[in-house]
């Protein structure tokens, strides 16, 4: 393991969506090691107060801010007496994420927000640490060739991914995350879940849930369209996706497994009968750590698992019944990349109309199911194609939305 005596080149990152709970993860394990990690840029979207500490904390020399804060954020840090150079908008996260002196792209804005960025990042030839899943699920086959081009690695922290990375073959992994034609054996991936704030509950307490009881996820602490997700399993539906992605496995050899404890964080199964398996405490900063490390390990912090203390752990097959949103995920790829765009922009828009009490927590399948309903099956293969059909289906979500309040 390294330590911070170890002598490495010290590392520029650049943190896109800094403010959010993967970036409290990644600043956390980065404020652990300072001589290994220089943090180039930052950006927040709307939480000024936190992204002036994190510039305070962290001396970054960009920060990038929605256009409407500009003003009101220049004068802060100033105020502050920080002159970090302010970039703008999605234009400034472009700029971030390509930054020559940039070597290290954390991507973990939420939701298609955070596509430009890091598609930019794969085309400059970045390390990029993935968390933004949405991504993948809405520009995989774009994203993918972008790494290959350019040559930059996509190393990925969502929990699931990074642990399924940890147990394939070093070949596999340095082949860009792809799972070539031999397979190396390899017979299936295991994306676990843990079933979320619902799992012993019914459709119909699902169904009067309030946002509260949605965001309060049992074993995880993150944002609030993640924990909506992982509410409804869209998350995994998502990660199903994203997993087909990144390591060149079509859906029919992922399988997902509801493992309540979150100490398994994924699987992968060999021809000769072995799972290897990664297994920690859930706390991100675990896979954020090797991310940040790969090939090498740092330590990040995190509570120590205690095995003796696990009082089992247990595996169930999803109710595809109850979690709608992931069959839709498996439909959205036979489909092809239109529908993953279509369920993925659809199912934002529906989140954000639960949080904001409009509908129900079940209606995010329904309106999902019905805007996937009316995907082409053209594939979609440029960035500005892709964000055509992202904002047609956002109108027709919005449409189911005011169908259901009529
Ligand atoms: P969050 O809501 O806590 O943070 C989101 C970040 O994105 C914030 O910095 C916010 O300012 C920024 N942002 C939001 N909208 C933006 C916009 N329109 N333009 C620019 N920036 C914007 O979310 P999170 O839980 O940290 O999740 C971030 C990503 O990581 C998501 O894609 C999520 O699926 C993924 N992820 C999160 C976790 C987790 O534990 N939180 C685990 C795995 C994967
Ligand atoms: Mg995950």
């Amino acid at each position: 393991m390294l330590s911070s005596t170890h002598t490495i080149p010290q590392k520029n990152i650049a943190i896109m969506g800094a403010t959010g709970s993967i970036g409290d993860s990644t600043l956390s394990v980065v404020s652990q090691h300072p001589d290994l990690y220089n943090v180039v840029g930052v950006t927040g979207f709307s939480r000024l107060d936190k992204l002036l500490s994190i510039c305070q904390q962290f001396k970054p020399t960009y920060v990038c801010v929605a256009k409407e804060k500009e003003a009101t954020f220049a004068q802060m840090l100033s105020e502050a007496h920080l002159n970090c150079k302010i970039l703008i908008g999605e234009q400034g996260l472009v700029e971030l994420a390509t930054l020559a002196e940039v070597d290290m792209v954390v991507a973990a804005i939420v939701g298609a927000a955070g596509l430009p960025s890091t598609l930019a990042a794969a085309n400059a030839g970045k390390t990029i640490l993935l968390a933004n899943k949405e991504a993948l699920v809405m520009a995989g086959e774009l994203m993918i060739k972008a790494v290959k081009q350019s040559n930059a690695k996509l190393l990925p922290i969502d929990s699931e991914h990074n642990a399924i990375f940890q147990c394939l073959p070093t070949a596999v992994q340095q082949q860009r995350n792809a799972i070539h034609d031999d397979n190396h054996g390899i017979k299936k991936l295991w994306l676990t879940a843990s079933g979320g704030p619902f799992l012993h509950k019914t459709l119909d307490d699902m169904k009067r849930a309030s946002v509260a009881e949605a965001v309060k996820h049992p074993n995880w602490s993150m944002g609030q369209k993640i924990s909506v997700d992982s509410a409804t399993m869209m998350n995994k539906g998502l990660e199903l996706i994203e997993a087909s992605f990144l390591f060149d496995m079509p859906v029919s050899e992922i399988e997902v497994v509801i493992h309540p404890q979150s100490i398994v964080h994924s699987m992968v199964e060999y021809n000769d009968g072995s799972f290897l398996a990664q297994l920690g405490s859930p706390d991100m900063r675990t896979p954020i750590a090797h991310a940040m490390a790969y090939p090498d390990r740092i330590s990040s912090g995190v509570e120590r698992l205690d095995i003796f203390k696990l009082s089992g752990l247990n595996f169930v097959r999803p109710d595809l019944e109850k979690f709608k949103c992931l069959g839709l995920a498996y439909q959205a790829m036979q489909q092809g990349s239109y529908a993953c765009i279509a369920l993925n922009a659809s199912n934002e828009i529906a989140v954000q109309a639960f949080l904001n009490g409009d509908i129900r927590l079940t209606d995010i399948a329904d309106i999902n199911e019905k805007v996937l309903l009316q995907a082409e099956k053209q594939p979609i293969g440029s960035l500005q194609a892709i964000l055509a059909v992202d904002k047609l289906s956002r109108e027709q979500a919005h449409q189911c939305i005011a169908d259901l309040n009529a």
